[in-house]
């Protein structure tokens, strides 16, 4: 990787970030359908192909290295493609050195802990790339859009009072408590259009093979589309910061949407910039020892 190319992939993505304290009201801020004028589906192919050559590069040095964990968080409204940019992104890369956690209704279990708990749970270690498919961010989410859902986790009266902005700096604090620890926090919105929704529901509905991702709840969620575009909007206001940004990437164009998910994971790895261990003297004296016993062995 020279400057130059790492360069390239910075300016990239950086139309995608959210400035902190910029205030953010979707969908006028960011068009789900953007895609730079003059770029085919072809060249973004081929980039996303070259980025996925990257990501493997850069994991097995990170993994190596063993300082630093990365924390790649995924939302998106219901068919958006964090499923596929999951697959497709990280094809490329070694699985030893990835865990992708999926966050679905929480179990008994997880609502009598606080509700990072869970999140903490599923952290990556040290040299991995961790993906939440969903996060911590539900918590002021689907959780603000269904107030039931709120009530399910048995909070006590004072923690009511003020709920959003407290849970907004909370997670901020967390996510910085990582940061300062090596753990790397990197987020990302696959921001699909309402149109755009309808018609891969549809394709669901349709195809048998994508029957399976279909679901009738999928539908009733969709009547909440304004709600959860306000919980988006604040989400994004109030806790893309210095330490760890938002990336909003327009999901219209599914290879669009992969091409830059992969670049935002690759800048993540290039600015780490991991590097293998060096050895020590003696060790390499070792090295240069058990080089001669086998040799001597032939
Ligand atoms: P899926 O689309 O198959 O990933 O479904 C996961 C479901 O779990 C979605 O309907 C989410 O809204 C729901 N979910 C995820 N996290 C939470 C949470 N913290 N509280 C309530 N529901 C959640
Ligand atoms: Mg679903």
């Amino acid at each position: 990787m020279t400057n130059e190319q790492a360069a390239s992939i910075a300016d990239f993505i950086a139309p995608l970030r959210v400035e902190p304290g910029r205030r953010i009201v979707l969908p006028k801020d960011f068009d789900p359908g953007f895609c730079p004028p003059g770029l085919t589906k072809e060249t973004g192919q081929e980039q996303l192909q070259r980025g996925i050559e990257v990501l493997a590069e850069y994991q097995d040095r990170l993994a190596a290295q063993n300082v630093y964990g990365v924390l790649f968080c995924l939302q998106a409204m219901d068919a958006a493609g964090k499923d596929g940019t999951i697959r497709h992104v990280m094809s490329g890369v070694n699985a030893q050195g990835v865990r992708v956690t999926s966050f679905k209704v929480p179990s008994t279990e997880e609502l009598d802990h606080d509700y990072l708990w869970r999140y903490a749970n599923a952290l990556p270690r040290r040299g991995e790339i961790g993906i939440f498919n969903r996060s911590h961010y539900e918590e002021v989410l689907v959780v603000r859009v269904h107030p039931e859902v709120l009530g399910r986790q048995n909070l006590p009266a004072h923690a009511h009072e003020g709920i959003w902005k407290r849970r907004y700096e909370e997670i901020n604090n967390w996510e910085k408590y990582l940061v300062d620890n090596g753990i790397v926090v990197v987020k990302v919105f696959l921001n699909v259009s309402r149109d755009e929704q309808r018609r891969r529901f549809l394709e669901r509905i349709d195809h048998p093979h994508k029957n399976w991702k279909f679901s009738a709840a999928d539908i009733a969620e969709r009547q909440h589309w304004d709600a959860y575009q306000t919980a988006y909007s604040d989400m994004l206001t109030h806790t893309s910061t210095s330490w760890a940004p938002w990336y909003v990437v327009p999901a219209d164009s599914k290879w669009f949407m992969r091409m830059c998910a992969a670049a935002i994971l690759g800048h993540t790895l290039i600015s780490i910039d991991p590097h293998y261990p060096t050895v020590s003297p003696e060790v390499r004296h070792q090295l240069a020892a058990a080089r001669a016993e086998l040799e001597s062995e032939g």
